[in-house]
């Protein structure tokens, strides 16, 4: 896990556990985090990704805050916990970013208005395995697009440079 390189751990010395604090959560942080091993809870103050304060163990019972990504056991051939184990780690929700999970966004007008080739897809009837050579019947072809430029002709939004 090398993301796990650069960030502090909690080895809680009741089970054995090292805990991961990944730095995409807790680069400035500050609150509890419960071992994966077990239900101790430590308290931690994170700035800039080094500990300020910390590990701290808590008494018994203490509620936590969070649990951490990843944990593993050196001492036990490095058994881990993996993201996502119920009651032990959190699940990796860092990536994909909700707005990264969308359809991309198809160019089909050039910055001066023009339509352009390069979008997909076409319609099927556009010659053998979609060649058109040097001819490009765009009103025949994409007639969605043609339409398009006709309205951007129309409102003068298409420029020869
Ligand atoms: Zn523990």
């Amino acid at each position: 896990m090398g993301v796990m390189d650069l960030t502090e751990i909690i080895w809680c010395k009741h089970c054995n556990t090292v805990n991961y604090l990944d730095p995409y959560t807790f680069w400035n942080w500050k609150g509890k985090v419960k071992c994966a091993g077990c239900d101790r809870v430590y308290y931690v103050h994170i700035i800039q990704g080094f500990y300020y304060e910390g590990p701290k163990e808590m008494p018994p019972g203490e509620p936590y805050d969070i649990m951490p990504l990843y944990a593993d056991k050196p001492l036990e051939g490095y058994e881990s916990y993996k993201p996502g184990t119920p009651g032990r780690t959190r699940p990796y929700l860092c990536l994909p970013r909700e707005i990264y999970l969308g359809k991309a966004d198809k160019v089909k007008f050039s910055i001066r208005g023009r339509p352009v080739r390069g979008w997909a897809p076409q319609p099927p009837s556009s010659g053998l395995a979609g060649s058109q050579g040097f001819k490009w019947d765009i009103e025949k072809l994409s007639p969605d697009v043609w339409k398009e430029y006709q309205v951007k002709l129309r409102k003068g939004e298409v420029r020869e440079w």
